[in-house]
């Protein structure tokens, strides 16, 4: 059952929300040994909430479609009184004392909070296996990755242990993960959601966005999260207008380096669009091996700039017995962070004495420039998500599966992964339409078309 199903459900007296969080709880106690997804609960406060919200959708004075309808959070959002752990030794047992206002605005929209998910540390990685809580399992096959940074997010759907749920896209972490859960997972354009509470990893490129089991689901949650923000002045208002798609650009070159699957993705892709009369012209985009390495050289830079506050002084785990400064925050941080996020501050450190940081600058003007040409005849541009389906655990670091992910990151655009076509083993892919920055609506009303989503015209109306 997707979100807004359940919503309609709940608004219709099918079924109250104490029961329908009662039995998110009873599956999370079920499944969740198998996947590892939830990594924190908060059962009692999420029943507490479930009365509460069920008495004011009672009284009428909730009117969002999402209203008693439980949900997750990646675990670099903070929620007062919950930990947020960032996946990382550095943050054990740091609680916030404020919501993250995402959280915050999809609360006041009646939603539940069931608890915090899985991730790579610091969001950085894509298989989930840099977590301190150890890996998240694929609940499609649990002998693969369900995919990262956000796999906890996809997992928990997936399994069916909530609605939807939120996570972090700084190079595909959303998009990814959903694909490889056979999910549809949105990065609004950047500044569509505040980032106010998400803990940092590259800030110039970090978004909040949504994984649910339909396109209508993601428009409903990304309503609610949007908009400016006045504790992020990176923040603007977007349109969430249900502009149709009359042109897509499908970028043919990319398919093509998935052999005979992208092959497959590609035809169905053109298939689905001209059943819905929308046009679509070919086109190619080679710059991607030049938009992942500016990705990895701006991402580390960053990074290693945002994680410089986890000293042990001011913020983060403190190393004991330390007999002077510093050698206190050489210790601490050498202690509480793990080897793929001391990979990325070394590698960011460098960057930036060395020019490298720049050169990556320039590469992304470039890129933003030649996007910006695809999108000027085309409304959408499509390609696909990943590489291949959801890889083995234990694989290692698959640097090269966010290539088709960091454009859209790169150049602010919003962009969406829906499940199209099979890999070998018979696990879903997903491709990715891409909007114009701003144009989250038709991103979202694009893909509610491709999807064949017929009840997509009350996702917008709906209030
Ligand atoms: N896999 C990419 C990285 O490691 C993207 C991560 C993300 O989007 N948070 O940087």
């Amino acid at each position: 059952m997707t979100a807004l199903e359940l919503g309609e459900g709940i608004r219709q007296g099918r079924w109250t929300v104490p029961e329908v969080v009662e039995t998110a709880f009873q599956a999370i106690e079920r499944e969740n040994n198998r996947i590892n997804a939830f990594v924190t609960l908060d059962r009692e406060r999420a029943m507490e909430r479930a009365c509460q919200v069920q008495r004011q959708i009672r009284a009428g004075e909730l009117s969002s479609p999402l209203a008693g309808v439980p949900f997750a959070v990646k675990d670099n959002l903070c929620t007062p009184g919950l930990p947020v752990t960032c996946a990382s030794k550095m943050l054990k047992g740091y609680v916030p004392p404020y919501t993250a206002t995402a959280v915050r605005r999809l609360e006041a929209a009646g939603g539940i909070l069931l608890g915090k998910v899985n991730m790579d540390e610091f969001a950085m990685g894509a298989d989930s296996e840099s977590s301190v809580f150890s890996h998240t399992a694929n609940p499609l096959d649990p002998g693969r990755t369900a995919g990262g940074s956000s796999g906890g997010s996809a997992a928990a759907v997936a399994a069916g242990l909530c609605w939807y749920a939120l996570g972090s896209d700084t190079g595909g972490s959303v998009r990814q993960p959903a694909a490889y859960c056979g999910l549809v997972g949105m990065k609004p354009s950047y500044g569509a959601v505040s980032r106010y509470g998400l803990v940092a990893y590259a800030s110039s490129m970090d978004q909040i966005g949504p994984i649910a089991r339909s396109a209508a689901d993601c428009a409903a949650i990304v309503r609610e999260m949007a908009g400016k923000d006045p504790m992020d002045c990176t923040s603007e208002e977007i349109s969430l207008t249900p502009a149709m798609p009359r042109q897509v650009a499908v970028a043919a070159d990319c398919f093509a380096r998935l052999g005979s699957a992208g092959e497959r993705q590609q035809r169905e892709l053109i298939c689905r669009l001209e059943e819905k009369k929308i046009g679509w012209q070919i086109c190619r985009l080679e710059e991607l091996e030049r938009a992942l390495a500016a990705y990895y050289v701006i991402a580390a830079a960053e990074a290693s700039s945002n994680l410089e506050r986890y000293d042990g002084v001011r913020f983060g785990r403190r190393a004991e017995n330390c007999r002077e400064p510093g050698e206190l925050i050489r210790r601490s941080r050498s202690e509480g962070f793990g080897p793929e996020v001391k990979k990325r501050i070394l590698l960011g450190t460098l960057a930036l004495t060395e020019g490298g940081y720049l050169r990556a600058l320039m590469e992304r003007e470039r890129l933003k420039k030649r996007l910006a040409d695809l999108l000027s005849d085309s409304d959408l541009l499509a390609l696909p998500t990943t590489f291949h389906e959801a890889p083995l655990l234990g694989s290692g670091p698959i640097y090269q599966e966010d290539r088709f992910t960091v454009p859209a990151n790169l150049a602010g655009l919003p962009a969406l992964s829906l499940p199209m076509g099979r890999g070998e083993t018979g696990l879903p892919l997903g491709i990715q339409l891409v909007g114009r920055r701003g144009m989250d609506g038709q991103v979202l009303e694009g893909a509610m078309l491709l999807l064949g989503e017929e009840r997509r015209q009350s996702v917008w109306n709906g209030r």
